[in-house]
């Protein structure tokens, strides 16, 4: 069964069945579960909707075989499955390092609702390399929180790094692996603690919904995580959790889509005069192209691109001009989207080397990319 490659077991995770079995999990929208005796009301599970019902168990059952986790908590979208993480493992009084590039959101968390709890972070440049990080590891310090590649500028943190100076110094390491979807990457089997995915991009795969997870293969953990989720009342909607297995049975599919045109459309912008430099960790002039090659199997459709300088209004012109590409936030869904970034890059540390000009974020989606690249190319006579 193992051997089996990702699409097939992707697509065979057969949990309950109607009988007459359909190919699909039937959907149970459901928050209370009736008991035939008294005994089994307090004793069988799930005993309540939140808990999860059919659809919930074939969803783990699939994330545990996609990113190789023992343990899977569902959450109800991105943001809530990495505060639940790192929610779960931080006590009053302790201090966690903290990847200046993870997801925005996820670094207010810990900025705000860690310094709320009595736990103080140590933010680092994401290329910091093991001399800096112990520098900074003090008694307290209980976890090191990673995002590869970082948002928006998509650089990589040295994960294996991390994870050795992790067992050295008794820290956890969690990390936001979105981007790489379990299928590109799979940081449980680089030693890394905690893995989260917002499902709500390349799982659900169709920007119709939510969705978070939060795998881990130690036991000790997962038991952290569900008591915490049990005390916040974490739960994802039965809805939601069918979209995503949904979207897990395409999963591969789409992503060597995906991946493809993601790898065009960052070849083509790199050759236009407009564009002073791409981000793309899969082509060979990224900085960290070395680490890419040695812990990722491939890459998405989520890429930067850095512009001459451009006035504001040329630059707006451009991005309004564009048809196919939708200017809006997240991504991982069927349809390309664009965003202009700097308004968001509030960082500890200054992007290395410094941006020549403004910083986009593309999605490619799964449009024919000639189609795309000539939108990109009309749009472009604005800039000029
Ligand atoms: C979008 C995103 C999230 C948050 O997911 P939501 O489902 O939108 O809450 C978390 N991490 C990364 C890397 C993301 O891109």
């Amino acid at each position: 069964m193992t051997t089996r490659k990702p699409s097939t077991r992707l697509i065979h995770t057969r949990g309950t069945r109607l009988d007459p079995p359909t190919v699909n999990p039937p959907l149970e929208r459901a928050s209370t579960v009736i008991f035939s005796d008294p005994e089994a009301l307090y004793s069988r599970k799930p005993g309540y909707g939140r808990m999860g019902l059919g659809v919930h168990r074939e969803l783990e059952a699939g994330l545990a075989t996609l990113e190789g986790a023992e343990h899977v908590r569902l959450t109800m979208n991105g943001l809530s499955a990495a505060a639940l993480a790192i929610g779960s493992v931080l006590d009053s009084g302790d201090h966690a390092l903290v990847q200046d590039s993870i997801y925005g959101p996820t670094r207010r968390f810990c900025e705000r609702r860690l310094k709320a709890m009595g736990i103080s972070i140590t933010r680092f440049p994401t290329r910091a390399d093991a001399a800096a990080l112990a520098a900074q590891i003090r008694p307290e310090t209980k976890a090191i929180i990673l995002e590869s590649p970082g948002s928006l500028t998509f650089e990589l943190p040295d994960t294996q790094m991390m994870v050795g100076l992790a067992a050295e110094h008794g820290l956890i390491t969690i990390l936001d692996n979105t981007w790489g979807a379990g299928l590109f990457h799979r940081p449980l089997a680089l030693g890394v603690d905690i893995s989260v995915q917002a499902l709500t991009k390349y799982v659900v795969g169709h920007a119709d919904s939510f969705g978070g997870a939060v795998m881990t293969r130690r036991a000790d953990l997962a038991a952290k995580i569900e008591a915490c989720s049990d005390d916040w009342g974490i739960a994802l909607g039965p809805e939601e959790a069918y979209t995503a297995l949904r979207g897990l049975r395409t999963l591969e599919t789409r992503l060597a889509r995906h991946q493809e045109s993601g790898l065009a459309l960052a070849e083509w912008l790199a050759a236009r005069p407009e564009v002073a430099r791409v981000i793309h960790p899969a082509l060979p002039d990224h900085p960290d192209h070395a680490l890419w090659e040695r812990d990722f199997t491939g890459s998405c459709g989520l890429f930067g691109v850095v512009l001459n300088p451009v006035p504001e209004a040329k630059l707006n012109a451009m991005l309004s001009a564009l048809e196919l590409f939708g200017m809006g936030f997240s991504w991982g869904g069927y349809e390309s989207l664009i965003i202009p970034c700097d308004a968001q890059l509030n960082r500890a540390f200054a992007p290395e080397p410094p941006f020549e000009g403004p910083l986009l974020r593309i999605h490619a989606g799964l449009e024919a990319v000639e189609d795309l690249e000539a939108d990109l190319d009309q749009a472009f006579a604005r800039l000029t």
